[in-house]
């Protein structure tokens, strides 16, 4: 079941680029395994998957020991500073930072374990009063600051697009945040690139690949609905 919904995301991931001209190898589809067990991921492992996003420090690590070496680990839920520790010679890429006090823990941390850590900063681009990241007009700033910071280093922009039952009704904010990594990338910052356009989930990815996106998480398309109830 794990493998046949993978395939039909990937083949609306290569209808999206046919029909704006683009390349799936440009998208990144990131499998978004929280609350699933590990024997549900091994199925997707199995069926060619290799990047894997978890919204919780625990569980990453936990997931991390078992699951095999070549995976890449990608922390997209909000980070607590005194969790830092955990994961930053574990992880792929951080998609969910949004302070500088966060940029400098993270900072601290990869020194420590001499590692350097690739992040995004993340936007709350529709400024959803539930949703963590920065106003838009705080982005470049906060990307600014972060890049002095000799440990890290600033791939792009993620955000978490508003839910809703019409996923065109997202595609403004898309454009937006696409503007953004323009704008940021015309600033030509040291230790700072704007490659990585994390957006996109079950409910809209299609839209955030034709609007630019070159990351997409996706749970439920993949996994099926979440089970918190059995979590823990
Ligand atoms: C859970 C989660 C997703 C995946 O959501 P689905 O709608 O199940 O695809 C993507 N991004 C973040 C940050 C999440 O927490």
């Amino acid at each position: 079941m794990i493998q046949e919904n993978i395939k039909e995301v990937r083949k609306k991931i290569q209808e999206a680029c046919n029909r704006c001209g683009r390349v799936a190898d440009e998208i990144t589809l990131i499998d978004v395994s929280k609350t699933k067990p590990v024997e549900i991921l091994q199925e997707a492992y199995d069926a060619g998957e290799r990047n894997f996003g978890e919204n919780k420090v625990q569980e990453l690590c936990d997931k991390y020991e078992i699951m095999p070496k070549d995976i890449k680990w990608h922390m997209i839920g909000h980070l607590q500073r005194n969790k830092v520790k955990y994961i930053v010679d574990k992880v792929e890429l951080i998609h969910s930072v949004d302070s500088y006090r966060l940029a400098e823990q993270i900072d601290l941390e990869a020194k420590k374990k001499n590692v350097i850590v690739n992040i995004l900063v993340e936007v709350n681009v529709a400024q959803e009063d539930t949703k963590f990241g920065l106003k838009t007009q705080d982005v470049l700033n906060l990307v600014e600051d972060i890049s002095k910071l000799s440990s890290i280093r600033v791939k792009g922009l993620m955000t978490v697009a508003p839910y809703t039952e019409n996923a065109e009704e997202n595609r403004s904010y898309f454009k937006k945040m696409r503007q953004l990594c323009v704008d940021i990338n015309a600033k030509n910052i040291d230790n700072v690139s704007m490659d990585v356009l994390s957006m996109g989930m079950t409910g809209d990815y299609e839209i955030a690949i034709e609007e630019g996106a070159t990351m997409i998480r996706v749970g439920t398309g993949i996994f099926g609905e979440r089970n918190y109830n059995t979590q823990e």
